[in-house]
């Protein structure tokens, strides 16, 4: 375990000098995963946000927040779960002072799997949650995900891992009134309590 740790360490400095795609011209930092080698879970969202690229860790944002509370309400202890992107570099478009999130593309995300899977290799999770369809094409490989009819299930990854397939929590952010926020919200906890049991099982 200490070998891995060590060596995950090493990815993560690699990986902080990355130019493989031009999205490294644009951000802060590169922003790798954090968690504990040997998690039961490894959860997988889209790309750094505009906190995230500032802070250089995956998920401190405002859907950094919802996820927390949703981990709280599932008992998931953040702290033991092993939490990445698909895409490391905070992709965005200038508008003003601010900076608008901007989805990555299929280029993007497939040269950026090269760390994804330094960090499966590493960790060996016995469950990877996917959070959003981006995090989903690029751990299936499928270029078609539709969130409503993968979520709530179990697939096999390419690997032979497991894998499931969550709402982002950014999505439950965007969506346009409070009930469905709400709804929204219970969903993903009901997910990640599925993920809970599944990566004990
Ligand atoms: S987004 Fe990924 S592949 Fe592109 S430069 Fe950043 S770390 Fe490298």
């Amino acid at each position: 375990m200490k070998g891995r740790a060590a060596q995950l360490k090493r990815t993560a400095k690699e990986a902080a000098a990355c130019t493989r795609c031009p999205l490294y011209r644009h951000a802060t930092q590169t922003v790798f995963g954090e968690g504990p080698v040997g998690a039961a879970i490894m959860m997988v969202g889209e790309q750094p946000g505009d906190q995230e690229d500032r802070a250089g860790r995956p998920f401190v944002g405002p859907a950094g927040k919802v996820l927390d509370r949703a981990l709280a309400a599932a008992g998931i202890d953040r702290e033991k779960v092993y939490l990445t992107n698909a895409v490391k570099h905070f992709k965005n478009e200038p508008r003003g002072k601010k900076r608008l999130h901007k989805r990555p593309n299929r280029y993007e995300t497939e040269v950026c799997k090269v760390w994804i899977d330094k960090e499966i290799s590493l960790v060996r999770p016995q469950l990877i949650l996917a959070l959003g369809v981006t995090a989903a094409q690029s751990l299936t490989g499928r270029r078609t995900i539709v969130l409503s009819r993968e979520r709530g299930r179990v697939l096999e990854l390419p690997d032979g891992r497991r894998g499931m397939v969550a709402t982002h929590p950014s999505a439950i952010l965007r969506m346009p009134d409070e009930a469905a926020r709400r709804a929204g919200f219970s969903t993903l906890v009901k997910d990640l309590r599925m993920a809970k049991q599944l990566s004990a099982s």
